[in-house]
């Protein structure tokens, strides 16, 4: 079978994080009655656990069996980026500031999607469905839709089963994202999107920013708890989702 970015795939591995894009998919998937077969994260050595964690709890929820490949020994490959790096601070601020450019991951996506075509064409599923989305393309090249494309057709072509790329918000806003999450009845609250590892999101780091301001736009309710130092969505507004000073 065919399936493009509108075409729906009988059954699928998803690149699962944990955070709120990817719980938006699996759920969207369930709701197309997609065999989700598994659900897959990478620890990549991530400085913290909190997403692996999210990931193992909606998973649960959904009755969806969670894989995580370890790629630990990869992390010394990821040069100072600051999700892996202990050296390097994770940066706060707007997501589409220079500095966030610290948060890429160095062909993560490809190492992500290659990793799960493996275990894809070992489960004899369709499809990797991913949840990169239209607002991750400015800090991320491997957002894009040009790269997904080039790595749709590749990933048919390194086995004689063809399976494909699944990316159903490649050109979805994040506040399109979580609409669709609340319509869906998706657990948000337990996604994790925050950089850092604390007890809660920090509210204040490009990613948390990212999170308020689709809830924001979206018109929905925003149950994450964020941090007691974290600035208001009203503080954030006056500065146009910028840092106040
Ligand atoms: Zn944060």
């Amino acid at each position: 079978m065919s399936i493009g970015v509108d075409q729906v795939p009988q059954s699928a591995i998803a690149v699962y994080s944990g955070g709120m894009d990817s719980t938006v998919m699996l759920y969207a998937m369930r709701e197309q009655g997609v065999d989700i077969r598994d659900a897959l994260s990478i620890d990549y050595g991530q400085k913290h656990r909190k997403e692996l964690e999210a990931a193992a709890e909606v998973c649960a929820l959904l009755g969806i069996e969670h894989q995580v490949a370890d790629l630990r020994a990869m992390a010394g490959l990821f040069g100072s980026c600051g999700l892996v790096d202990a050296q390097t601070e994770v940066p706060e601020g707007h997501y589409e500031e220079d500095s966030m450019k610290q948060t890429v991951v160095p062909n993560r996506n490809m190492i992500l999607i290659s990793v799960a075509t493996a275990w894809a064409i070992t489960k004899k599923v369709d499809a990797v469905a991913y949840a990169a989305h239209s607002g991750d393309h400015a800090i991320y090249p491997d957002c894009r839709e040009v790269f997904a494309d080039a790595l749709d057709r590749a990933i048919q072509l390194c086995d004689w089963s063809a399976v494909r790329l699944y990316r159903p918000f490649v050109n979805v806003s994040k506040a399109e994202i979580a609409r669709e999450g609340v319509r869906l009845g998706a657990p948000l609250e337990k996604t994790w999107s925050c950089y850092k590892g604390g007890a809660l999101h920090c509210g204040k780091c490009g990613t948390c920013i990212e999170r308020r301001e689709a809830f924001h736009l979206s018109g929905q309710v925003d149950r994450t708890k964020y941090a007691a130092d974290a600035p208001t969505v009203e503080t954030l507004l006056k500065s146009d989702w910028r840092l106040p000073e």
